[in-house]
């Protein structure tokens, strides 16, 4: 089942996850229903919070595309209750988008390497490392289970340059207005 996406605006975006403790069908199911719409929006990347949980579980998929464009999935990265271990000092800029804040692609400094700790849905404890734009991915949704969102980690005066665009977003997408 696709679910709604929360939009910029949504205070949910903006909660802590609580961590997730019981690891059984229903948490698989919405598992399922989290890589569902994170291929219906064509997003690498999706966290519980965008789907109106509040929880710290998100999903990393590096897909493909075929000659018509339509997605080919590789393995979906479940993180659940995930721990930052080791990230590198070197960072790089590339550009980010959100599902939650849509047309607004924005460079963002992150760090190239990271190495973290999860559970998959069954609750195994996995540890792995990740680079480049994988890294950047992970870190970007391991930010939305803190509540932070790419747009906090531009430079004040971008971010204000953008304010007015965000407060559009915001009535169209989250208020409907
Ligand atoms: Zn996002």
């Amino acid at each position: 089942m696709k679910l709604d996406i929360a939009y910029y605006g949504d205070p949910i975006l903006r909660k802590r996850g609580e961590p997730v403790t019981e690891f059984n069908d229903e948490l698989r199911q919405f598992v399922k229903d989290m890589e569902e719409t994170m291929f219906a929006y064509k997003g690498v990347g999706l966290a519980a919070p965008q789907v109106h949980k509040s929880l710290r579980l998100f999903l990393i998929n590096w897909w493909d595309r075929d000659e018509d464009g339509k997605i080919i999935p590789n393995k979906t990265w479940v993180f659940i209750n995930p721990k930052i271990i080791d990230i590198s000092e070197e960072t790089f800029n590339q550009e980010e988008g959100c599902l939650s804040i849509p047309r607004i692609y924005e460079t963002v400094s992150r760090p190239i390497k990271v190495t973290i700790e999860a559970q998959d849905e069954y609750g195994n404890t996995f540890t792995e490392t990740f680079e480049n734009w994988i890294a950047k991915a992970v870190l970007h949704e391991n930010d939305h289970i803190n509540g932070v969102l790419f747009i906090d980690r531009l430079s004040a005066k971008r971010r204000k340059e953008l304010d007015t665009t965000l407060n559009a977003i915001k009535r169209k997408y989250y208020l409907n207005k």
